[in-house]
């Protein structure tokens, strides 16, 4: 597959609300083994199609990056069932690069999805795992985290933002 540069903060696509998937066709597998790839590439915990530019409602997660057991687990169509209890931990964005906050979400979260055959599974995750499912699927409505960051401390991150926006 080609490679796909991953956008940087400042690209219109990164606050759109991305698309629902009507089929899980060639083009998705695609788009999933694009975003493996780049994730994979970049070295990250987490990555959403509309960081590779494609506004549709999909992200993975390597979950490899926890629990060497794991692998990459896929989301289509992700909804948030459940969540629980909330946890401050730093965070990052491959979108974002050198910035990290500390930002306050649940610690908890119960996710419903497709994987990649179109099955639909539930799962709970905590830890770094669920701050990676809630950070990616806000990604897919256009949310960014530093949308959860307070005003000060967004106003003392204004240069970098501008920085980055300028660059993308
Ligand atoms: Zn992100």
């Amino acid at each position: 597959m080609a490679e796909r540069r991953i956008v940087l903060y400042g690209d219109p696509v990164l606050r759109e609300k991305a698309a629902k998937v009507d089929e899980i066709n060639q083009e998705v597998k695609d788009l999933v083994s694009d975003l493996v790839d780049a994730l994979k590439g970049a070295q990250g915990l987490g990555l959403a199609a509309p960081q590779i530019g494609v506004s549709k409602r999909v992200f993975v997660v390597d979950l490899s990056v926890i629990d060497l057991s794991e692998s990459v687990r896929v989301f289509i169509n992700p909804e948030i069932v459940q969540t629980d209890d909330e946890i401050e931990l730093e965070e990052g964005c491959l979108s974002f690069p050198g910035i990290y906050q500390r930002i306050v979400r649940p610690a908890k979260v119960r996710v419903r999805a497709l994987d990649i055959n179109g099955e639909q599974f539930e799962m709970t995750f905590d830890g770094l795992a669920a701050r990676a499912v809630l950070h990616e699927n806000d990604h897919l409505n256009g949310v960014l985290f530093i949308d959860h960051i307070s005003p000060l401390t967004r106003t003392m991150l204004k240069g970098k933002l501008k920085k980055l926006a300028a660059a993308s």
